[in-house]
């Protein structure tokens, strides 16, 4: 269970809520059961039920039962789309391990905002069900010149041209090391924005095959063939 308090040892949590109705009623955790909770970035935590009541509980943290996740230095970078297109990104995303996700604005987005609170809902929901204990950075939605402008030295930046690139596996091969994915929107990223893109000293346009992908089939697929070569 996901909780926002920092845990550590003898550190009480309160549960009220969806999460409390999860163990009280459909779990059944009596008091002394061990349920494991996690904060997002002190690994995972064994903590004992006390003062069950009808809607809320306690858990009192006993010992850090895994330390702290390694995460692999990756970034998904993707144009905001339609809400469960990006709702489906964010759970893949968190599922392959991802250490941040960052929503892009570009000039053909057909959408120009995104709920992050229901995002990061996503994330944590994703980081339950796969046992992921570091949850991913949520950026705030940053424009594509901006991010272009302050791209950060030591990091690749793979971009994911439906026109043609690189194929994919060989050059994701040939550059280890932190790195991110720059997925379009539905309508793709124009001429100048490619342009622009291509200025940076670490981009690299590639190729994900010769059909043109949905964006967050893009994103899986991209995502997932980084972690397949560089991810460990
Ligand atoms: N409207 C664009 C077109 O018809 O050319 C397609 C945009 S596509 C639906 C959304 C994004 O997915 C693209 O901007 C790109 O980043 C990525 N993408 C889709 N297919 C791709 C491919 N075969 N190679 C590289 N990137 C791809």
């Amino acid at each position: 269970l996901h909780v926002e308090t920092q845990l550590g040892e003898g550190v009480s949590v309160p549960v009220d809520g969806n999460p409390a109705h999860y163990l009280i009623s459909v779990m059944r955790v009596k008091a002394d059961d061990i349920v494991l909770l996690f904060d997002g970035r002190s690994g995972e935590w064994a903590a004992k039920a006390r003062d069950i009541r009808k809607r809320d509980l306690v858990l009192e943290v006993v010992s850090r039962t895994r330390p702290p996740e390694d995460v692999p230095d990756f970034w998904l970078c993707c144009a905001p789309i339609r809400k469960g297109r990006i709702d489906l990104v964010a759970e893949k995303a968190c599922e392959l391990g991802v250490a941040r996700l960052q929503p892009v604005l570009t000039r053909r987005a057909v959408v120009d905002k995104l709920n992050l609170d229901r995002l990061y809902a996503h994330l944590v929901e994703a980081a339950e069900q796969c046992g992921r204990t570091a949850l991913p950075e949520l950026g705030q939605m940053a424009k594509l010149d901006a991010l272009l402008r302050d791209w950060p030295e030591g990091r690749w930046l793979f971009f994911a041209d439906e026109s043609g690139g690189e194929p994919l596996a060989d050059t994701l091969k040939a550059h280890p090391g932190p790195a991110a994915f720059l997925i379009g929107p539905e309508g793709g990223f124009d001429p100048a924005e490619r342009e622009a893109i291509r200025r940076v000293a670490k981009a690299i346009p590639v190729s994900l095959g010769p059909r043109i992908l949905r964006a967050e089939t893009a994103a899986i697929a991209a995502t997932s063939a980084w972690m397949t070569i560089n991810g460990d």
